[in-house]
């Protein structure tokens, strides 16, 4: 029996988490979830898995779940704050950690797990965008493992994994080459993007995806934070990494080899598969996936990413060459303006600028510890929102 602890088992990602969990109570507990606003969707995960501790962030929501649970009869004790989802995620009990909170909020339970030496399911990708360098390094001193879920690196570690050793086989590869759906708006028209809004930009062709990822999609700042992503998880630089539009999102990514062989992996777009591979590593588990339908697929299309059409993933490319502290800058100043998009505070177009306008203005070091990066997070968040004020101004 392996123990978990789900952060943000709320979400989209902690939701079909749990959904494979449940298919085999035999192989998995669950030693803690995590939420910061659902209190009742909490509660009624906790009924059901019966974890030891469920953690939320701010008193004012644990005390309604607390309350939920205690009129429930549930056993689980409810905890509060950051500390208590890095004690959650490092504890001597669990065997994996499932990261799949949203936003930086993610960094420091990774860390913790990291730390304490813990299989981490990573699916909170701005982990790696922030801190990279100093979080795998953190990985590597305190023998941690991460196993990535998002997709396109999930396919990727796929094709490299070997089952005998547990290592990367990179033998041969030149190059990884990331899938892309292109998200919403492939095909808009440039001169409506202007007029984009939240509830057409939170809507995914073929993936169900929480709010923000969806409107990282829809810019494709999502391809760029993988992109930076990827260059960690597989030791890479930006030169080795290609990014193919390819908007059916069957191939999930490839690697490209110097003999001309390139390796794929496909399925039907649900990240209950990414999920069960990490779960069930070595074996392979069943996911209640559906089975990818040849016959019903159509064409499968490539095209080349337009950088115009999407400036922000040249801003994660050109942030990941530049280095130091500008992926953290890029992913702080990002998070800020897509808020500020769903509230209806700026527009869809304004996101690259607040981007572009902190990589401008914030200082870039070359930060070498957590705290470091914590500190330039929250400076590139007051660049990015004081470029938002400008923009409501102007
Ligand atoms: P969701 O918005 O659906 O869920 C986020 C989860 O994090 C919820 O449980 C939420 O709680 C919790 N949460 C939000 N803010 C905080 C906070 N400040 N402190 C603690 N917990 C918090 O996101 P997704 O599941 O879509 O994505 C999660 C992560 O996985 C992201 O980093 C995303 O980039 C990555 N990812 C997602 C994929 C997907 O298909 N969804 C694919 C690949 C990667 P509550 O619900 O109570 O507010």
């Amino acid at each position: 029996m392996k123990y978990i602890t789900v952060l943000g088992s709320t979400g989209s990602i902690g939701q079909s988490t749990l959904d494979v969990l449940a298919r085999h109570p035999e192989q998995f507990g669950v030693f803690a979830l995590s939420a910061a606003t659902q209190s009742e969707k909490l509660a009624e995960q906790c009924l059901a898995f019966r974890p030891r501790y469920a953690v939320m962030p701010d008193a004012e929501h644990a005390d309604v779940l607390r309350d939920l649970l205690k009129d429930a009869g549930s056993l689980t004790e409810v905890l509060v704050g950051t500390e208590a989802l890095c004690q959650v995620a490092a504890d001597d009990a669990v065997d994996l950690v499932m990261a799949a909170i949203v936003g930086a909020a993610g960094l420091l339970p990774a860390w913790a797990a990291a730390c304490a030496g813990k299989t981490i399911l990573l699916a909170n990708k701005e982990t790696l965008v922030m801190a990279g360098d100093v979080f795998m390094r953190c990985v590597a001193e305190h023998g941690a493992r991460v196993l990535p879920v998002d997709s396109e690196h999930n396919a990727i570690f796929q094709v490299l994994h070997q089952s005998d050793t547990g290592c990367l086989n990179k033998s041969g590869m030149q190059s990884v080459i990331l899938t892309a759906s292109g998200g919403s708006f492939l095909e808009t028209d440039l001169a409506k993007f202007p007029s984009i809004t939240p509830v057409m930009a939170v809507k995914h062709p073929n993936w169900s995806m929480g709010r923000k990822i969806s409107v990282d999609s829809s810019t494709m700042m999502n391809k760029g934070l993988e992109v930076i992503e990827a260059c960690h998880l597989f030791g890479l630089n930006a030169d080795q990494i290609e990014v193919v539009v390819h908007p059916q999102s069957v191939i999930h990514s490839m690697v490209r080899y110097v003999d001309g062989s390139v390796l794929a992996q496909l399925g039907t777009p649900d990240m209950r598969t990414p999920i069960a591979y990490c779960l069930g590593l070595p074996e392979r588990i069943d996911a209640g996936v559906a089975p990818l339908d040849f016959f019903r697929l159509n064409a499968l299309t490539f095209r080349q990413p337009d950088m115009q059409r999407f400036p922000c993933l040249q801003l994660a490319f050109d942030a990941l060459r530049h280095g130091q502290d500008a992926p953290c800058v890029l992913n702080a100043a990002n998070e800020i303006a897509v808020a500020a998009f769903l509230r209806g505070n700026i527009l869809f177009t304004d996101i690259a600028r607040v981007v572009e306008d902190s990589l401008d203005v914030c200082k870039l070091d070359a930060s070498a510890t957590i705290d470091e990066l914590l500190d330039k997070d929250a400076a590139a968040r007051q660049c990015a929102q004081a470029a938002v004020q400008r923009l409501q101004a102007a």
